[in-house]
């Protein structure tokens, strides 16, 4: 069995609840080719380039957390592909990958570069990847993601799977947009033999107009229609993050259900995330958070780096209370998710 060195224990990143701090979500940019109503406003203000992380700051950043115990990456935004030079930073990554100290490089995505990047992330070492993807129906699609196209990301899919790929497929659930799409959307994934993944709708950021209450689609709900149809079964695996899993015993398909609003999972929350701006959010559903670019700038020293990321897991909270939150009113958190990296 490996045991890790006394080293490298005392490096790791363990939080005041004794989790262990393994994985970490990056958001590398917080521009999107797209515009999807749930994430964004259709004139979306995005920040100054001098205050996003530079590639070379994200490696920088990125190597820390591996250093300090973090096996986990996902790459995510805004839309991840659309960063200028993103390739050089996967391919930084893959150091990582190759001395075995990071288990696994992954990215969310909406798909859209897909078809230009796919066999270039499986050479820089990446094997799966989830592609958001709510409707399989072009004018759904093109509603949705007011400026996205479907077969340019269908054919992204095709480029992932040929280059040996694992896609998985996230789908945000939205009442009275895809509700009627839940079989057509499984169906065609477990004959691409893709896993599929439902997000219950998020109370983030300032999108304008759309009314929030008129998209949650409950989970439960979803679980039960599926059930109507399938033998399922609850899978005791967990990621460490808000996912519970089924299997359709039919298909042998893996189903996630992303339940965010709930504090199920804060107990196991293992995964601490960073803006494309270097502010690391220690979970999901709180505003509080430290900044990690200014200990960045100031110096080269990894040491001084290294113990502002301590700080800032040491104020890593219990768990998350959207409904009920301190912060904002109806609990709302004011951050868009395409700031944070969803
Ligand atoms: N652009 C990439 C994509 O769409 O996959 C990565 C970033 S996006 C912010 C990550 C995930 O967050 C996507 O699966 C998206 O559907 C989800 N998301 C965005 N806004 C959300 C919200 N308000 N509630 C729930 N999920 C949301
Ligand atoms: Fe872009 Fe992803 Fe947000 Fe859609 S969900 S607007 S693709 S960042």
């Amino acid at each position: 069995m490996h045991r890790p060195t006394f080293a490298i224990m005392e490096k790791q990143l363990i939080d005041p609840f004794a989790r262990a701090i393994k994985y970490l979500r990056v958001s590398v940019t917080d521009r999107c080719d797209f515009r999807c109503v749930y994430c964004m406003s259709e004139n979306m203000e995005f920040l100054p380039k001098k205050d996003l992380l530079t590639l070379e700051e994200l490696d920088r950043l990125c190597s820390a957390f591996i250093g300090l115990g973090v096996e986990k990456l996902r790459i995510t935004g805004g839309e991840p592909l659309v960063r200028r030079g993103i390739m050089t930073f996967f391919n930084a990554m893959t150091r990582h990958l190759d001395s075995g100290a990071l288990k696994e490089l992954t990215l969310t995505t909406n798909g859209s570069q897909l078809a230009k990047y796919a066999e270039d992330l499986y050479a820089a070492g990446v094997r799966r990847v989830n592609v958001s993807l709510d409707t399989l129906d072009d004018q759904k699609f093109a509603d949705i993601t007011r400026w996205g196209r479907l077969p340019q990301v269908i054919k992204g899919i095709d480029a992932a799977q040929k280059a040996g790929l694992r896609v998985k497929i996230n789908a945000v659930a939205l009442k009275g947009f895809n509700e009627d799409e839940l079989f057509t959307l499984q169906s065609w994934c477990a004959d691409r033999d893709m896993d599929l993944t439902f997000i219950e709708v998020m109370p983030m950021g300032d999108i304008g107009n759309e009314d929030r209450l008129g998209q949650y689609w409950s989970l439960n709900d979803l679980r039960k229609q599926l059930g109507e149809r399938f033998t399922l079964t609850d899978l005791a695996e967990r990621s460490g993050g808000p996912a519970r899993y089924i299997r359709i015993e039919e298909t042998g398909q893996k189903i996630g259900l992303i339940t965010p609003m709930s504090h199920n999972f804060c107990e196991s929350c293992n995964r601490v995330r960073i803006t494309c701006t270097g502010e690391i959010y220690t979970c999901l559903g709180q505003e509080g958070h430290s900044d990690l670019r200014e200990p960045l700038r100031a110096s080269n020293d990894d040491d001084v780096l290294e113990a502002a990321i301590h700080r800032a897991i040491g104020l890593k909270p219990k768990g998350h209370d959207f409904d009920y939150s301190r912060q904002t009113v109806d609990g709302r958190v004011s951050r868009h998710m395409s700031h944070t990296g969803g």
